[in-house]
């Protein structure tokens, strides 16, 4: 008897595991977060904290931006290779704008990939750098990679990708 009971529970086990292996996360997306849209506007950190209630001392803030959204969540920019243009360009703050980018789970920090800003009729513009003598794009200020030369912030109107998710905020319990 106990020769078949011991084979049954070895099939159930490896049932078990076959089954928990197919909830996993498929292998492209597994540990890479969601890239997601998130609009608003991007704002010093001490101004947004202000509108918000939230008193704390400014000077230790005083270089931090952050996207306040529209449901009034403030999510501060990572200043990597692409957030880094909103602490340098005050000409990309107090607007609004579209940001694809994600949040690695656990990690306050907005992490930019791509930005949309608006011209004064409402559409639509990505917008990164542009040195118009190498005809190279660049994401932060600084001379040209290549010549040196000063270069421009650029705008090209672009509808968004089609793929792309909303984000949602995470609910918040009321104080
Ligand atoms: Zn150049």
């Amino acid at each position: 008897m106990a020769k078949i009971v011991v084979p049954l529970l070895l099939i159930a086990a490896s049932l078990a595991a076959v089954m928990m292996a197919a909830d996993e996360p498929k292998p492209e997306t597994a540990g890479k977060p969601l890239k997601q849209l998130f609009r608003g506007e991007v704002v010093r950190v001490s101004d947004a904290l202000k509108q918000l209630g939230v008193k704390a001392y400014p000077e230790e803030l005083q270089n931090q931006v952050a996207l306040l959204t529209p449901d009034r969540e403030l999510l501060p920019i990572l200043p990597d290779w692409r957030g880094r243009a909103f602490f340098q360009d005050e000409r990309l703050r107090d607007r609004r704008v579209e940001l694809i980018g994600y949040q690695k789970s656990g990690v306050p920090y907005l992490q930019v990939l791509t930005i949309f800003t608006f011209d004064e009729d409402g559409r639509r513009q990505i917008t990164d750098y542009w040195c118009d003598i190498c005809s190279i794009p660049m994401y932060e200020i600084k001379p040209c990679d290549c010549c040196q030369q000063p270069i421009r912030l650029r705008f090209q109107p672009r509808e968004l990708p089609k793929d792309v998710v909303e984000h949602r905020p995470v609910t918040k319990i009321a104080p």
